[in-house]
C-alpha cells in the first residue's frame, strides 16, 4: 500500500478544488452558451482566439478545452496541433465543438490529437456527459503520471524523478549562473538495525526518516528522493555550498533529535545518518555526474570518519 500523508494527498489531488475548463470560440454568445452548462461544475475560463487560447494553456493549463474550429487568424486544428507538439500542454484534452458534421472534418480533428468531436448546436446533456469522460479520464491520468514519480515505501519523490529534476536542475544552474548544491545521505547500521528490530522496523524508520528530511527542507523548489534503499538525496537549486552545509547539519540533527532507539550502532544509541555535501557555483563547469560523485565521496569520507556526521566540498573552477 502507498504511504501518503498530507502534503502526497495534495500532489495527488491535482485540481484543487473544481477542474478546470477552457472554453474557445470568437463568438462569444458561444461562449456564454458554455458558461452556462458548465460554470456550476467546473472553473471555466474563456479565450476568443487561438493565440489567446495557447497563452491560457501555457500559463493556466486547463483540464479540457473545448475548441471551436472555424475562427479568424489561428484555426482550431492549427491550436490543437501545436497544444499536442507542446510537452507542457500535450496532456490537456481537446475536444472540438463546431458545426462542421462531414466525416474528413471529424478525422482531421481526431488526427491532430482530439479525443472527441461535438457538434453545434450543442445538446447540454450531451456536452455535460461527454466532458465529463473525459475530465475523469483526465484526473485518472494526472494520478498515474504523478504516482510514477513517487517511491510507494516512503511517500516522497523516487530516484527516476530524482533523475530528471537533477538534469533539469544542472541545466539551469549552466544557463543562469546560479548555484546547485547537492545532498546524499545514507542511514547509518541500518543492516544491523533491520537485525534486531525487524524488517517492519526498518520500513518505519525509513519512513520517519523521509518525513523528517521533508520537514527540514524550506525552499519549495528544494527536493528529497529515496536514492535507493537507505540513501536519500536532496536537491537544492539556488542554494550555496555553505548554506547547504549549513542545512545538512540541521538534518542530521533533525534524524538524531527523532529519537529512534538503535542498540546497535556504534555511532549513537538512535537512529543517525551521515551526508555528504557538493557544490557548484554559477561558474563552475556544469558536470551532473561529477556532483554526484563527489556528494558521493563525501559522503564515504563521512561514514569512514565514525558516520552520524556531514562532509562536504565544493566544485572548483576549471
Ligand atoms: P553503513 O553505516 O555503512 O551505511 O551500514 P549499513 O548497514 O547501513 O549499510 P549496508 O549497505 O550494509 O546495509 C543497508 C541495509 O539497508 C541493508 C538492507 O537490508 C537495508 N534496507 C535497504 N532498503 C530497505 C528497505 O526498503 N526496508 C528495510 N527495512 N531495510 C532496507
Ligand atoms: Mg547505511
Ligand atoms: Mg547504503
Amino acid at each position: 500500500m502507498l504511504y501518503v500523508d498530507a502534503p502526497i494527498a495534495n500532489l495527488l489531488d491535482g485540481t484543487r478544488g473544481q477542474p478546470k475548463l477552457l472554453v474557445v470560440d470568437d463568438q462569444p454568445i458561444n461562449i456564454q452558451v458554455m458558461y452556462q452548462i458548465f460554470s456550476a461544475d467546473f472553473q471555466v475560463f474563456m479565450a476568443t482566439s487561438g493565440a489567446q487560447a495557447l497563452a491560457l494553456c501555457k500559463d493556466n493549463p486547463p483540464d479540457l478545452v473545448l475548441l471551436d474550429i472555424v475562427m479568424p487568424g489561428m484555426d482550431g486544428f492549427e491550436v490543437c496541433t501545436r497544444l499536442k507538439a507542446d510537452e507542457t500542454t500535450r496532456d490537456i484534452p481537446v475536444i472540438f465543438v463546431t458545426a462542421y458534421t462531414d466525416a474528413i472534418q471529424e478525422t482531421r480533428g481526431l488526427s491532430v490529437g482530439a479525443v472527441d468531436f461535438i457538434s453545434k448546436p450543442v445538446n447540454p446533456a450531451v456536452v455535460r456527459a461527454r466532458v465529463k469522460t473525459h475530465i475523469t479520464l483526465k484526473l485518472q491520468s494526472d494520478v498515474m503520471r504523478r504516482l510514477v514519480f513517487l517511491d510507494g515505501l516512503t511517500g516522497v519523490y523516487n530516484r527516476r524523478y530524482f533523475d530528471q529534476q537533477f538534469a533539469m536542475e544542472m541545466a539551469r544552474s549552466v544557463r543562469n549562473q546560479s548555484p546547485l548544491s547537492l545532498i546524499m545521505l545514507d542511514v547509518d547500521y541500518f543492516k544491523r538495525f533491520n537485525d534486531y528490530y525487524g524488517h517492519q522496523a526498518g520500513d518505519d524508520c525509513l519512513r520517519q526518516i523521509a518525513t523528517t528530511l521533508k520537514e527540514g527542507l524550506r525552499r519549495p523548489a528544494d527536493l528529497v528522493a529515496r536514492y535507493g534503499g537507505e540513501e536519500f538525496a536532496c536537491i537544492l537549486p539556488e542554494t550555496e555550498f555553505h548554506d547547504a552545509m549549513a542545512l545538512a547539519i540541521e538534518l542530521e540533527q533533525r534524524i538524531r533529535e527523532k529519537n529512534i532507539p538503535h542498540a546497535n550502532s556504534d555511532a549513537a544509541a538512535v537512529v543517525t545518518i551521515s551526508l555528504g555535501v557538493s557544490g557548484r557555483t554559477g561558474d563552475t563547469p556544469g558536470d551532473a555526474s561529477a556532483l554526484l560523485a563527489q556528494a558521493d565521496v563525501q559522503l564515504y569520507i563521512a561514514k569512514n570518519a565514525g558516520r552520524a556526521r556531514v562532509c562536504g566540498e565544493l566544485m572548483l573552477s576549471a
